[in-house]
């Protein structure tokens, strides 16, 4: 059987699925639309763009895994193929459309190429996920009191003590982490 019908079409970062927090491990939850790079090294752009679909049928199921065997949900990915270009010729004065086929990566290739990523699993053990969390929520918090000019209202005052103390509680480091803080670069390994 083709890999066409057993696979569907291309969803790199669970485009169809709901997104990248298949990637994230559920750091920023379903209704988080951010996409953050710098979480996020090797990223295609345009997934970061917001074209999260591909029109290229999948050829492979894989999930990203890190050494530590934490693992993302199965995607299925399209690999190379042939894609129309077109450019300009001059034919006897006059420029002619000419239409060529190249063969091109697959995202297969492309994020299995770039995979400087990191498991953030690995990054942020333990309670820093949470953390994290709630750091990003008290921030956003805290723009909106700038924003609306209240940024010397007590409110703003009790939040920028709230980030405060997180951002310590980040720096205590493996102490506070519940575990061995470790830049864990992540692979595509295949699923069957
Ligand atoms: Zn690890
Ligand atoms: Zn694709
Ligand atoms: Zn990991």
């Amino acid at each position: 059987m083709p890999a066409t019908l057993l696979y569907g079409r291309c969803n790199p970062y669970g485009a169809e699925t709901g997104g990248p927090r298949h990637v994230m491990g559920g750091l920023h939850g379903p209704d988080s639309a951010r996409v953050d790079t710098a979480d996020m090294p090797g990223l295609p752009e345009a997934v970061v763009q917001g074209e999260w679909t591909c029109p290229q049928p999948a050829e492979v199921r894989v999930r990203m895994t890190c050494r530590c065997g934490h693992q993302g949900d199965p995607m299925a990915l399209c690999s190379w193929h042939d894609e129309v270009q077109w450019h300009g010729e001059m034919v006897a004065g006059t420029v002619r459309r000419v239409r060529t086929l190249v063969r091109v990566m697959g995202h297969y290739e492309m994020i299995g190429a770039r995979q400087s990523g990191a498991c953030i699993r690995c990054l942020y053990p333990g309670q820093y996920a949470e953390t994290y969390k709630a750091l990003f929520r008290h921030q956003q918090e805290l723009a909106l009191l700038n924003d609306t000019g209240q940024w010397h209202s007590p409110r703003a005052a009790f939040k920028r003590q709230v980030i405060e103390d997180l951002v310590r509680s980040f720096d205590l480091g493996q102490e506070s982490a519940g575990g061995p803080i470790h830049r864990c670069p992540m692979t595509l390994v295949p699923v069957s």
